[in-house]
């Protein structure tokens, strides 16, 4: 009987463990026991961030010609003098153009008179790819809880500090968005990741997201599109908005060129290249040492620059990772009477001397 009992516990400590162990523990969205950010005031006023040459202009003070309402027509918000408005039952609106990886600069001012408190008090938000909140909320002087603040992920990260400016001044999101990727299966391959400046202030570092952003909802990741609009949220609060742009970011990085391979020289004949040589000319100031370490050569160039030297031939080397490239003149028995370094285009001839 003893032996029956203690084989049930053995078997629920078992599977309660094989369940515990697939997650790593997360703070339960919007949790009031996880600890607020703690306050720090931004530098000085720097705002309005002028876009650099190659951005995408969402918004210069003109017009709401880049945006739309959630259903294609004609968004409702208001363009006023350089900033547009969110009003009550306005909606949701969506930048026409669909984005993947971005750099996306915003600045947003909260509403003055102060109305409402904690979530009901300048709240809206800018949604990347429309489904991944970066929190936007008048976080001066306002508790709510930790992952629905301003610059939270919402209900996922807190920001690592609250950096937020009183109400009615112009406030700046700096977001560095990484889109999630999935296989041809639909299945997640890798989560999307966020980076987010707060008045000039890192506030989330590079977060992985556990999947979209929502209230009182926990929403795994669903294969989307690899560019979505970006959207910013109606939450019935009169919050404004100015000077938006974004900077599309390569996915893909350029390929190296190909360089030559490499070859393998016996010991013998690398020892040929060791010692030392000594700048050409009137003015022989530079000296340079080669020597072998196993079946290695390494090019001695002061007290600290040591370089592995990579043989491509018997006649040319290069330095590792490095554009430097070494083309040596052989004598007859194949030793080296002449080395030439070439860095940047400029060539330097050396003679061995020993
Ligand atoms: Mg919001």
């Amino acid at each position: 009987m003893l032996r029956v009992i203690s084989k049930i516990i053995f078997m629920i400590v078992l599977s309660q463990s094989i369940i515990f162990s697939q997650e790593a523990p997360r703070w339960r969205a919007h949790d009031l026991k996880r600890p607020k950010s703690k306050i720090i005031t931004p530098p000085a006023q720097y705002l309005p961030l002028k876009p650099p040459s190659d951005a995408v202009i969402l918004y210069d003070g003109t017009d709401l010609s880049k945006w739309e309402g959630m259903d294609g027509e004609e968004t409702k918000w208001i363009n006023g003098d350089d900033y547009f408005e969110c009003f009550e039952g306005s909606g949701y609106i969506r930048s026409k153009q669909a984005f993947g990886d971005i750099q996306l600069h915003v600045e947003w001012a909260a509403p003055l008179p102060v109305e409402g408190k904690s979530q009901g008090r300048g709240n809206s938000g800018v949604f990347l790819m429309g489904l991944y909140e970066v929190q936007v909320l008048d976080s001066y002087d306002n508790i709510t809880y930790a992952d629905g603040q301003a610059a939270a992920v919402y209900g996922q990260y807190p920001p690592l500090v609250n950096a937020a400016r009183p109400p009615g001044e112009w406030q700046a999101y700096d977001i560095v968005f990484h889109r999630p990727h999935f296989n041809s299966l639909g299945m997640l391959v890798k989560p999307a990741r966020l980076t987010v400046f707060h008045n000039g202030i890192l506030v989330q570092d590079n977060v992985e997201l556990w999947g979209g952003t929502d209230w009182q909802k926990y929403k795994p990741y669903r294969l989307h599109p690899d560019k979505l609009p970006i959207s910013l949220q109606d939450h019935g609060n009169p919050v404004r908005f100015r000077n938006i742009w974004v900077r599309e970011l390569p996915e893909v990085q350029e390929e190296a060129p190909n360089y030559p391979p490499a070859i393998t020289l016996d010991n013998d004949v690398l020892d040929k290249y060791t010692g030392s040589y000594e700048e050409k000319g009137d003015d022989e100031d530079w000296a340079v040492r080669i020597v072998r370490q196993g079946s290695k050569l390494y090019l001695l160039r002061g007290e600290i620059r040591r370089d592995e030297m990579i043989p491509h031939s018997k006649e040319k080397f290069s330095l590792r990772f490095t554009a430097i490239d070494l083309v040596f003149k052989l004598d007859n028995s194949g030793a080296p009477v002449e080395m030439n370094l070439t860095f940047t285009g400029d060539t330097t001839v050396f003679e061995k001397t020993e």
